[in-house]
């Protein structure tokens, strides 16, 4: 698989009283997904947002809601962010014992399964789920906070896990999350990845937050 190529923006930069509109911009600019970054304080040391606001956002965007959970025992709260209109689901392989278990708790919840890796985690620990899930999300900083700086010694792990993909699942997209700019986007498109998460190029783009996603979309090749 090559594209379709999406842009899934990440409110985690976004201005948080002023949330709606900015969503609402992010979409008039062609966002194609709101991924919203749940983090509870254990998995990362920083601490987020939960449930509300996911029902929040699906009550602001028809737009796909990619749900990222850095949380510990994920299992927990699967349901409650469902309910709360998550389009899509992605756990971090580090945080589930029984991964299996989690994926297809998801996928009977109603929404899409995405896996996820942080930057240090091969690609092996994935393969054995590789079939169940719709998604694999390749962290390309170590999570906890927007504004980091892309680590590109995570592309040939993209490569790897897209060529798996195309073997197994092929269907299935690779997602990009931490440090995608108009800079680093090629080399993780080039590497195999659909679809790129982005914070801060968007949401604190001096230029403005349309500026911002057209500047990304303009790196995708003129069919995608
Ligand atoms: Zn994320």
């Amino acid at each position: 698989m090559s594209g379709p190529y999406l842009i899934s923006t990440s409110i985690l930069s976004a201005d948080f009283s002023r949330l709606g509109a900015q969503i609402g911009e992010a979409e008039a600019a062609g966002a194609d997904w709101i991924h919203v970054d749940v983090m509870d304080g254990h998995f990362v040391p920083n601490l987020t947002m939960g449930p509300f606001i996911v029902e929040a956002c699906r009550s602001i965007t028809s737009l796909p809601l990619d749900v990222h959970l850095m949380i510990e025992e994920p299992d927990r709260l699967l349901e409650a962010f469902a309910r709360a209109g998550a389009s899509l689901l992605s756990v971090h392989v580090e945080a589930c014992p029984h991964l299996h278990r989690t994926l297809q708790r998801i996928r009977q919840l109603g929404c899409r399964v995405g896996v996820v890796l942080n930057p240090g985690t091969p690609a092996g620990m994935v393969e054995p789920v590789l079939h169940l899930v719709d998604l694999v999300l390749v962290m390309s900083v170590n999570p906890g906070a927007s504004g980091q700086v892309f680590l590109p010694e995570v592309l040939p792990k993209v490569t790897e896990i897209r060529r798996i993909l195309d073997r197994v699942n092929p269907q299935a997209m690779v997602e990009i999350d931490g440090g995608i700019t108009a800079e680093t986007l090629p080399a993780a498109l080039n590497a195999g990845v659909q679809v790129f998460v982005t914070a801060y190029a968007v949401f604190k783009n001096p230029a403005g937050i349309s500026a911002g996603i057209r500047s990304l979309r303009d790196c995708f090749p003129p069919e995608g």
